[in-house]
């Protein structure tokens, strides 16, 4: 467990043996401990031994608190709550009825990932309605001695909040700032489908700014900061990627050739900031063909 603040910390997931792709949030207190995207469950086993390694078991875990329902951020929750049931789980009123019945969540993201669901994020077990704590953003949350501002902040997922702690000066902003895999200091935007917008996303920025937070946690990959400059980096790349995925709808060809067209200009240039290995891993936070059919996906509805 790496420390961000005095009771705050988070858990690197090692998600599918690759370290800095999906970091879970720790509040511990006497108050009780919370988690912030515990993650799919295919890494659950990472996050209950590195809990262990810091001396805290789910017995401790008093709330489980969800930036946005999809796999790598929520996966596991239902199966946490199967062993145990106690955990309030915090969740956005959008995302609530997917948790309690996972089947379109799920149904949808097989279209994604096809014969890879399982070993990207092994089981997805529903969460009992009783258990939730349904958000519309403006509430105030007294967690694991802390207390969290929440914020409605779609533009990645519709049903997208983030929790700010204004005494630790710290945000968890989920996916909506992109990832960043420090000590890289690339920012690239996570656009996959269904509900990518662009301008609930420039919204949901102007609320962080007013926040005025020191840090951003990312779930890909943790701290990041100074905010300034990353939120810039990200409008940046976001304005670039939306651009080049309009300009290649107008190309000829069909789809998957304006797809792939898209793709490889967006590895290359990835690959020539980054290198190979670090480049690898920031595709495996965020796969750039389905950031491309979001963005698809985005514009075609606007026209
Ligand atoms: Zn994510």
């Amino acid at each position: 467990m790496q420390s961000l603040a005095s009771g705050m910390s988070f858990i690197d997931l090692d998600f599918l043996g690759v370290p800095r792709v999906i970091a879970t949030g720790v509040l511990h207190a006497a108050a009780g401990v919370a988690l912030v995207d515990p993650g799919p469950t295919s890494s659950l086993p990472t996050l209950t031994s590195r809990l262990a390694d810091a001396g805290i078991g789910f017995a401790d875990v008093t709330a489980i608190l969800i930036t946005h329902i999809h796999l790598d951020h929520a996966g596991a929750t239902g199966t946490i709550l199967r062993q145990h049931p106690h955990i309030r789980v915090y969740v956005h009123q959008a995302g609530a009825p997917h948790m309690v019945d996972p089947s379109k969540l799920l149904s949808s993201a097989t279209r994604l990932y096809g014969a890879d669901m399982d070993r990207l994020w092994g089981e997805v077990l529903p969460v009992a309605a009783a258990a939730l704590s349904v958000l519309r953003g403006g509430e105030r949350l007294d967690v694991a001695g802390r207390s969290l501002e929440v914020a409605y902040t779609p533009g990645h997922a519709s049903h997208h909040v983030s929790y700010f702690s204004a005494e630790a000066g710290l945000a968890f902003v989920g996916d909506t700032v992109g990832i960043r895999l420090s000590p890289c200091d690339y920012v690239l935007p996570a656009t996959p489908p269904p509900d990518i917008d662009l301008e609930a996303w420039e919204r949901s920025l102007a609320i962080y700014e007013a926040w005025r937070p020191d840090t951003l946690f990312l779930t890909h990959f943790g701290p990041s900061g100074p905010v300034g400059a990353h939120l810039a980096a990200l409008r940046d790349h976001l304005s670039g990627m939306a651009n080049l995925v309009h300009r290649s709808l107008t190309q000829d060809g069909d789809d998957e050739a304006r797809e792939r067209w898209a793709v490889d200009q967006t590895r290359l240039e990835l690959t020539r900031q980054l290198g190979e290995r670090d480049a690898n891993a920031y595709e495996t936070a965020g796969r750039l063909d389905l950031s491309y059919r979001g963005l698809a996906r985005y514009w075609k509805k606007r026209a």
